[in-house]
């Protein structure tokens, strides 16, 4: 089983974010803690875990004690041997003895907020760190035999390449094993979307994505998702596991479980969470939707989809399935050696082709 734990608690909100999170106030962290713990005991029936992911939120916004309070009770979980355990983090809440307490409790794997190593976009983003905090934090990691790293890092906030280009240099100069690049999307209810912040031009956001596509794969790094790249071997599991449509759960305010093809989604009111209620809906999905999401995530890997496992879990033929034989013809998808997978070509308009399967 997988496990994903939502501690929604931030020291200050970005600009662009949309994820479900609250400033971090001290008076409510052991509550939440509490509740969090009655949540576990409540839902998990003591599977074997295979990879743990606290996520945010920034979890290490939490004080020492209270950090050192939800691993403990991480622990209680029934955990595999060699899992993968990952913690978001940003830069500045990452201190040493934070990361030798992350250390204690078998977390092998940081996933660092670093978005930019740029004062002004760093600014605009309202982040806090600067690039000599992201490289002292990774230091500190490697030190205490925290190797397996991944930087998020957010592009598009100005349309200017060079900036792009300084990141990555930075990125390849740490060498970690892996990074996630988003391109920027501004929602409504971020600050970016109140101040009605525009995009910046289509044909540069193209520029920038290839320029981070030909640049990774050219120092060793595998694109093997839409935005995510790797060294050999440290793909993320966890994230893995959501593309693969195989079940998890999701435990925290605003956290999404999928168990026995229910779609639980937790409340995102921290006032009910603390109340235990702790479930806002849950929906069943049906035969149809699982084979979509299975094909919609699975084709967001650039190996895309294995078509005989595909036909093991459903019984079914994809192609029997979904009309593809058009989208093979344009060459949008490629089916080869049993895999069926967006041509590298247009996989920065995978959107378009995945709307196909909706
Ligand atoms: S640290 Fe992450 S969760 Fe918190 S406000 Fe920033 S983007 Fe959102």
């Amino acid at each position: 089983m997988y496990i994903y734990i939502h501690i929604p608690f931030c020291t200050s909100i970005c600009s662009y974010c949309d994820f479900p999170k609250l400033l971090y106030c001290n008076k409510y962290i052991d509550k939440y803690l509490d509740s969090l713990e009655k949540e576990i005991k409540s839902r998990y029936n003591n599977e074997l875990v295979k990879s743990i992911y606290i996520g945010g939120g920034t979890p290490t916004s939490l004080s020492y004690n209270e950090l050192e309070r939800l691993l403990i009770i991480i622990n209680n979980f029934n955990i595999d041997n060699d899992i993968e355990y990952t913690i978001e983090s940003n830069v500045e809440s990452l201190d040493i003895d934070k990361i030798k307490l992350l250390n204690k409790y078998n977390v092998n794997r940081v996933s660092l907020g670093v978005q930019s190593f740029d004062d002004n976009v760093l600014k605009e983003l309202n982040r806090h760190h600067t690039k000599d905090d992201v490289y002292r934090v990774i230091n500190e990691l490697k030190k205490n035999n925290i190797t397996n790293i991944n930087i998020d890092l957010i592009y598009g906030v100005n349309d200017n390449l060079d900036i792009l280009k300084k990141d990555i240099e930075y990125f390849l100069e740490l060498n970690i094993p892996h990074i996630s690049c988003y391109s920027l999307i501004i929602e409504n209810n971020t600050l970016f979307g109140i101040n009605n912040r525009e995009y910046i031009d289509d044909n540069i956001d193209f520029d920038m994505y290839k320029y981070i596509e030909d640049k990774l794969t050219n120092n060793n790094y595998i694109h093997y998702e839409v935005s995510n790249y790797s060294k050999n071997g440290y793909q993320s599991i966890h994230n893995l596991n959501y593309w693969n449509n195989l079940c998890y759960y999701g435990f925290g305010m605003g956290a999404v479980s999928y168990i026995d093809n229910y779609r639980i989604s937790n409340t995102k009111n921290l006032s009910k969470y603390l109340n235990g209620e702790y479930i806002d809906n849950t929906i069943y999905e049906d035969e149809d939707i699982q084979k979509s999401n299975t094909l919609i995530l699975g084709l967001r890997k650039v190996g895309g989809i294995n078509v005989l496992e595909f036909k093991n879990r459903y019984n079914k033929d994809i192609r029997d399935c979904y009309n593809i034989k058009e989208l093979i013809k344009d060459n949008k998808l490629i089916l080869k050696d049993n895999y069926l997978y967006i041509n590298p070509k247009y996989f920065y308009l995978s959107n378009d082709i995945l709307i196909n399967f909706i």
